[in-house]
């Protein structure tokens, strides 16, 4: 008889914060795949920028965000491998701890037109299929990637990004409703981002 491979989005972030773009672009593509799951993986150091939080307030708001969803869960494979997070290493990881799973890495257009400075690259296409997410203000241009397996989806237009709600968090602007209600609180309680209104 043949069993049926558990299908799992994976979805790696900064987190910082984690807001409701990233949350729709999930539930977007685990309804488009019939995805099992989705594996929100907040990054360790990432290659390409700072974090303005720590580690453990970005995992911990992840969590918070994602907790009502039986579906999403969080990984920490990203935050406990010393270094700088790489993709490779994430999905070499994700998929030694789900290894009779079929892998799909969820990313936004801007990230997407990123992705063959990543490492190892070729080895990266081998261990997921590549789901590319619509995402406003960011033209959609998929990298050539002969081989690779690539999906393209277009989801409801948030114009939310983690940079923004800083912003508007630093500057005294509410951040209620761009993010979910325990992120707002969490940011508050812990004086992130100069504290949330
Ligand atoms: P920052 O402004 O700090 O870069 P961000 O909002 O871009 O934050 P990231 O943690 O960098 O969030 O993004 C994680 C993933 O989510 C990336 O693949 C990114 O393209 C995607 N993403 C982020 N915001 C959206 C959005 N509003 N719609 C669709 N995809 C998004
Ligand atoms: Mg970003």
């Amino acid at each position: 008889m043949a069993t049926i491979r558990p299908r799992i989005g994976v979805m790696g972030g900064t987190f910082d914060p984690i807001h409701n773009g990233h949350l729709v672009a999930a539930s977007e593509v685990a309804n488009a795949f019939q995805l099992d799951e989705v594996i929100f993986v907040p990054t360790g150091l990432p290659w390409h920028k700072k974090t303005v939080s720590s580690a453990e307030h970005r995992y911990l708001m992840t969590v918070i965000a994602t907790a009502a969803n039986p579906n999403f869960t969080v990984s920490r494979v990203d935050l406990d491998r010393p270094g700088i997070t790489y993709t490779v290493d994430t999905l070499i990881d994700i998929s030694a701890a789900h290894p009779d799973a079929d892998l799909f890495f969820i990313s936004g257009s801007d990230a997407i037109a990123q992705i063959l400075a990543w490492k190892q690259i070729d080895k990266v296409w081998s261990l997921a299929h590549f789901v590319a997410v619509t995402r406003p203000g960011h033209t959609l241009e998929l990298p050539d990637a002969p081989g690779a397996q690539m999906s393209v989806l277009e989801v409801p237009a948030m114009a939310i990004s983690s940079t923004a709600v800083r912003e508007r968090s630093n500057t005294g602007k509410p951040i209620w409703y761009l993010v979910p209600d325990g992120v707002v609180q969490y940011i508050g309680k812990h004086g992130l981002y100069g504290g949330a209104k």
